[in-house]
């Protein structure tokens, strides 16, 4: 269980440095057509998760994640914020087992997948994050069920929302603050469709170390 923690600690400081990196071209996508505000909050919450996340040391995978999103969801605040926040802490309540396989993380995925639903209600197609998101989960579950190691299913599924986020810029939104000015936004990717890819990339690149 300290070696997942550490591994968790890992991956969410890879995720945290490659949202910094990115933080003013993330503001530049939200501010087509939105507030502007998603590399600043994306960044304030990132860092929150990952300070959260260590304070957790010494409990479960599934605790640490929880925190980490309940902190980011704080920090970060808009809407994103609190969509992430699900994300993190539904994936860590479907890691309380004692061995992660691609499977589990597979299943894990759904549930948080689930639940970032229920709580948006964006369908497919809205250019939001869950265009991202959605090529992402059908990804890791075709390689679980190809029975692929994590670190290979996950850079996989990681590549498949890059592409669809890069795809979300011929879409126009229809959820979000961004509908209001929704043809401003053609030609332009979702901010939270690109952070989302940023975000699991940079863990597909941690995940082999
Ligand atoms: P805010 O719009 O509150 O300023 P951010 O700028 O941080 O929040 O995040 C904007 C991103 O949040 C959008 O690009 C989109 O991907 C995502 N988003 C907004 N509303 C929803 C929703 N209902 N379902 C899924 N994703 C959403
Ligand atoms: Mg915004
Ligand atoms: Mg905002």
């Amino acid at each position: 269980e300290g070696e997942g923690v550490e591994l968790v600690d890992r991956l969410l400081t890879a995720a945290m440095r490659r949202i910094e990196d990115n933080e003013s071209e993330l503001g530049r996508l939200d501010a087509v057509a939105a507030d502007g505000d998603h590399g600043l909050g994306m960044t304030r919450g990132m860092r929150a998760a990952v300070s959260a996340a260590r304070e957790a040391a010494g409990s479960s995978v599934a605790d640490t994640l929880l925190a980490a999103g309940t902190a980011l969801a704080d920090a970060a605040g808009g809407a994103s914020g609190a969509l992430y926040g699900v994300l993190l802490a539904e994936t860590g309540a479907g890691l309380r087992v004692d061995e992660i396989t691609t499977a589990v993380v597979a299943d894990a995925v759904d549930g948080a997948v689930r639940a970032f639903t229920e709580l948006g209600k964006a369908e497919l197609g809205e250019k939001t994050m869950l265009d991202a998101i959605e090529p992402f989960r059908q990804a890791l579950r075709k390689q679980a069920e190809a029975g692929a190691a994590l670190p290979d299913a996950w850079r996989e599924a990681a590549q498949a929302a890059t592409l669809a986020a890069e795809e979300t810029a011929n879409l126009v939104p229809a959820k979000g603050r961004a509908a209001r000015l929704a043809q401003r936004s053609k030609g332009h990717a979702d901010p939270g469709a690109t952070s989302f890819a940023l975000i699991v990339t940079a863990i597909g690149e941690a995940l082999g170390k």
